[in-house]
């Protein structure tokens, strides 16, 4: 349904609108398109610790799936740029034999290969915010849609309990995670915020990554926890706990990455 739009955006912004899906699944970007890797069209990624170079490929004239010969030597490439992964970013599909190839890589290279086609694409466009998508398609309040929207939807941020700086902001969720404190009362609180303002309060082994409950896979191992955590025997809670575990289940639905994603972690 939204094929056309995808179509009519330049190859140029075809690579910006990679780095900007890629920084929305929790990527960070080494090195941007501007910059340009070999012919330009590559970018490289990273996620925990890993390198991916990105290949972007918009063959929005003709369609046409990618093949083996659109893609050479890609062990050879991901050497070069000091990556151990690789991603395809691609707004068609690619050949069998082109699948082929991937799947030698991934087994006898170990090369860590993510596949993102038209289909995919097509399905994390929704969970996108809208603003992020004016720029590149022309009715983005008709693909912005998210869990929360509604007719008065209206971006909520959700700032951080010590410096109060929006987590929520796509630079600001690598940086960010929930976890638990026990105070001098035995009192456990639940907390949110920069690694760096709360990471010295999480007491509790237990703590997670916004970046990773994004993820509704880990959104909902993360519920389990936090139901683990209130019914430990003869626990006291914060009289705030319940508040802020709200606040925080209302605000990552706006970023959630939707069911089928979580395998990118
Ligand atoms: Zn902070």
């Amino acid at each position: 349904m939204y094929k056309e739009d995808i179509y009519e955006i330049t190859p140029n912004n075809w690579e910006w609108f990679a780095q900007d899906v890629l920084f929305h699944l929790g990527f960070s970007i080494a090195v941007g398109p501007s910059e340009g890797v070999d012919d330009g069209s590559d970018m490289i990624a990273e996620l925990d610790g890993k390198r991916y170079l990105v290949s972007c490929k918009h063959n929005y004239k003709t369609r046409k799936n990618v093949g083996v010969r659109e893609e050479c030597d890609i062990q050879d490439r991901v050497v070069q740029h000091d990556c151990t992964g690789f991603i395809t970013f691609y707004s068609v599909g690619a050949t069998s034999g082109l699948k082929r190839k991937l799947i030698a890589l991934k087994d006898k290279a170990s090369i860590d290969v993510i596949e993102i086609y038209l289909d995919n694409v097509m399905d994390i466009i929704p969970s996108m915010q809208g603003y992020i998508l004016q720029k590149y398609f022309k009715r983005p309040q008709e693909m912005g849609r998210n869990l929360l929207s509604h007719t008065d939807f209206e971006y909520k941020p959700l700032f951080c309990m010590k410096c109060k700086l929006d987590i929520l902001k796509k630079e600001n969720v690598p940086r960010s995670l929930v976890g638990f404190y026990e105070d001098s009362e035995k009192i456990i609180h639940l907390i949110y915020g920069c690694k760096k303002c709360v990471n010295k309060y999480c007491n509790d082994p237990y703590w997670a990554e916004i970046g990773q409950i994004r993820y509704i896979e880990q959104m909902l191992s993360w519920r389990e926890i936090v139901d683990e955590v209130v019914s430990r025997p003869e626990v006291k809670l914060s009289e705030d706990f319940y508040k802020y575990w709200a606040f925080l289940q209302e605000a990552i639905l706006q970023i959630q990455v939707p069911q089928g994603w979580g395998r990118w972690l």
